[in-house]
């Protein structure tokens, strides 16, 4: 299994540091937030040390995503939030701050603190499909 020795992850996989365990299985670990953003943040990452979302290989990715819909029901349904957000950086300009995936599962309720900038904007004439072709051609490479 890929590790490494530097990463707080790892560390956390390997009992090297403790952290609060939800559910563990051969290929997937949850455990609470040290800094929740709201209680019951939760944190679900592959054991494997995986830098972002697309280096993981098809059938991790598949392993670890299985575990999704349980795990944001019953942080739901244990702390009583009206709804939860399922949040993954990849990159430090995305907000990553730790180089081992992972999905924020966070419960949310109305008037909590937590808010984000959505800019919603508009594409030019021809542009949207343009897009699409290049994206698909490089999933065609793949
Ligand atoms: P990122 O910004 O990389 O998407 O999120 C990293 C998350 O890891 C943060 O929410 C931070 O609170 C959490 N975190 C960082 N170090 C530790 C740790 O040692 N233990 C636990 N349980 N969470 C951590
Ligand atoms: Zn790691």
């Amino acid at each position: 299994m890929k590790t490494n020795p530097d990463c707080i992850f790892c560390k956390i996989v390997a009992g090297e540091i403790p952290a609060c365990k939800i559910l563990e299985d051969d290929v997937a670990l949850a455990f609470m937030d040290i800094g929740p953003v709201a209680e019951g943040h939760v944190l679900l990452i592959p054991k494997e040390h995986y830098e972002t979302i697309s280096d993981i290989p098809e059938e991790p990715a598949a392993a670890i995503l299985k575990k999704l819909p349980q795990l944001v029901a019953a942080v739901q349904t244990a702390t009583g939030s009206e709804g939860v957000n399922v949040l993954q950086n990849n990159g430090t300009v995305a907000g990553q701050l730790v180089p081992h995936v992972h999905f924020h599962i966070i419960p949310r309720n109305p008037g909590d603190k937590f808010e984000y900038n959505w800019p919603v904007g508009e594409y030019p004439e021809g542009k949207m499909p343009e897009l699409a072709d290049k994206i698909k051609k490089v999933i065609s490479r793949q």
